[in-house]
């Protein structure tokens, strides 16, 4: 049994990671300050008594014995990073050199959370992780991007100055159960709408493509990076299968049998026009990690998760 310590626990991934971990017969401790996580993803967890949650915000400190560190705490979606944008550099910057303190003080592995918008706005299709990107330092996305930027680079630092066992993912666009119905991310917007036939909000002209992960696939490839030896990534985690936002809309159409109408907003700026993981990297270090669960799979979990959570919340 390891103990593992997993911090922004009570969002979307932390949830499905802590179970997952919790499932595989380790004490997990939860950190979270609850921001754009909840206390309802971790309650089915609270039963187990390998379980703890602690509020704690990761720009503070933080002092525990354990084995392992999943460094996941940070708003993921342009809504709510860009809500204090100073808040989420400071929550990457910071919180990366609280974690990184911790497991060089204690002798812990530890993985970041990154991100494929550490490539920015991308001029090479598709990306790999040799490809140093195209990110705007001052635009309304840097806060996040660069942040991330920033932490990878804390995290090498660590590695090469003080040794530190560090592992870094960069996650691609991922979806699933947990995620919050206000986080306004594409897959959760478009089938909130869809299930309460509202207008589905197309961003552009919708053409903008984006590769989507269900949810556990991204929980098996960072299971799979924590238990390398001599591998630090960056490693790409994501589904190669890339879509257009108006193609997703229709699958969501379709699997809900919502008649919502498609409406046309302004695309946000600095908005990346086409993104798709380049996992070779991940084949080769990962035994032979690679996605399996296809969007559509994927979308009847999610939709499932999304009518569920609707209808309880009518009831209350
Ligand atoms: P999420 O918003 O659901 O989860 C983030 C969690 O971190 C929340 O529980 C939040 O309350 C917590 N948090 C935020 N600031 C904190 C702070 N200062 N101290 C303590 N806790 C804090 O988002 P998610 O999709 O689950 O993302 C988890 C991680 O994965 C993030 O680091 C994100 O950048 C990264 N990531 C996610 C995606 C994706 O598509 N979901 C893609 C790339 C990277
Ligand atoms: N998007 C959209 N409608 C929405 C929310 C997002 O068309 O209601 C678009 C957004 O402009 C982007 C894509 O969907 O091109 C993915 O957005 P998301 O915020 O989910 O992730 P990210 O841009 O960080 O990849």
């Amino acid at each position: 049994m390891k103990r593992i310590l997993v911090t922004g626990g009570a969002g979307f991934i932390g949830s499905h990671l802590c179970k997952r971990l919790l499932d595989e017969g380790n004490e997990v401790i939860c950190l979270d300050n609850y921001f754009t996580g909840s206390k309802e993803n971790i309650v089915p967890l609270l039963d187990n008594p390998y379980f703890e949650a602690i509020r704690h915000d990761v720009t503070i400190p933080f002092m525990i014995e354990v084995d392992e560190i999943y460094n996941l705490a940070c708003p993921a979606s342009p809504v709510h990073y860009q809500y204090n944008s100073i808040k989420t550099i400071k929550t990457s910057v910071m919180g990366a050199i609280n974690m990184l303190g911790l497991a060089k003080r204690v002798k812990a592995k530890v993985l970041q959370a990154s991100t494929s918008e550490v490539y920015g706005d991308p001029e090479v299709h598709p990306q790999p992780e040799s490809y140093w990107g195209n990110v705007n330092p001052i635009g309304p996305r840097s806060c996040y991007d660069e942040g991330k930027r920033c932490a990878e680079t804390l995290f090498m630092d660590y590695h090469h100055q003080n040794n530190v066992d560090v592992k870094i993912v960069r996650i691609f666009n991922t979806y699933g159960p947990n995620m919050n119905p206000d986080d306004g991310r594409v897959v959760s917007n478009f089938i909130v709408q869809a299930l309460k036939g509202e207008d589905i909000t197309i961003f552009g002209d919708g053409k903008q493509t984006r590769s989507f992960q269900y949810v556990d696939d991204l929980v098996e490839g960072m299971t799979r990076m924590m238990a390398t030896k001599n591998f630090t990534g960056p490693v790409n985690i994501g589904n190669q299968n890339e879509f257009t936002m108006l193609e997703l809309a229709e699958n969501i159409l379709e699997i809900t049998g919502s008649s919502s109408l498609l409406v046309y907003k302004d695309l946000p700026r600095d908005d990346p026009k086409q993104r798709q993981p380049d996992i070779s990297l991940a084949k080769k270090h990962l035994n032979s990690w690679e996605p399996s669960i296809e969007l559509r799979e994927g979308l009847l979990k999610t939709v499932e998760y999304f009518e569920a959570l609707l209808r309880q919340k009518i009831a209350v």
